[in-house]
């Protein structure tokens, strides 16, 4: 509970600083709510699945060791890996499938470049990609997503509202692990590691080529083995919760 309190106060404080030198962007913060007292630590591994295709290894490893996920992927990876797709389906118990966007761009009104991916820049083009991403979804799971989380999960306050205003929670995290898979995997096995109860971890599942995966799979399962306890997003908090940044 005071972690929880800690926690939301951090999530003010972070919000309000630039995530660049120079933009007004911010990188939400989100943690798991703490709804009942419990002794196992909790966290929820996040997967970005952006574009590209599957990486199997941390797939299986999770339906091998009943670790469940909630994976966002965009339209543009979901066109490209029906047998992904339907793997996740058949284990609903384990995969939440949610919003990334119609074509993995940042979900910012603003003209900009966001890690050299050029940003929706407009309110309508913000719009065009979280419906464009809820509609993909939908097609291929035949529910409608509840949380949203934009390429790059940097997003200005404006766009932050009219996601929102879309109906969807904005998917924020509390540990990066991968940096966009382009750690090598013992640094993302020391990032997974350093999880505490309430932390929502990401990292990537649509680059199998990188040793990041190796990493995650790594991690999880030591965090598995100390006894933590994984869970899915699951619904969205109300709005007014400071879980919800
Ligand atoms: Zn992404």
């Amino acid at each position: 509970m005071i972690r929880a309190l800690i926690a939301a106060g951090l999530i003010l404080a972070y919000a309000a600083l630039p995530a660049m030198s120079g933009t007004p962007l911010s990188e939400p913060r989100l943690i798991l709510p703490h709804a009942a007292a419990h002794q196992q630590p909790h966290v929820a591994l996040t997967l970005d699945a952006c574009s590209g295709k599957a990486d199997q290894r941390i797939l299986q490893a999770l339906v091998a060791n009943h670790i469940p996920a909630t994976v966002f992927v965009t339209g543009r990876w979901l066109r490209r890996n029906g047998d992904t797709v339907k793997l996740m389906l058949s284990h609903p118990d384990l995969f939440q499938i949610e919003n990334h966007g119609a074509k993995h761009i940042p979900a910012v009104d603003l003209p900009m470049k966001v890690y050299g991916i050029a940003a929706a820049g407009s309110p309508e083009a913000v719009k065009a990609e979280v419906e464009g991403g809820k509609a993909a979804v939908i097609a291929a799971t035949g529910s409608a997503p509840m949380w949203f989380r934009g390429a790059t999960g940097r997003y200005d306050t404006a766009a932050m509202a009219e996601i929102r205003g879309l109906g969807e929670a904005i998917a924020g995290y509390s540990i990066r692990a991968d940096d966009g898979a382009t750690l090598p995997a013992a640094a993302v096995v020391r990032r997974i590691a350093s999880a505490r109860d309430g932390d929502v971890i990401i990292a990537h599942v649509n680059k199998p080529g990188r040793t990041s995966g190796a990493g995650v799979v790594q991690g999880i399962l030591a965090l598995k083995a100390r006894g933590y306890l994984f869970v899915k997003l699951g619904v969205p908090p109300k709005p007014a919760t400071p879980h919800a940044s």
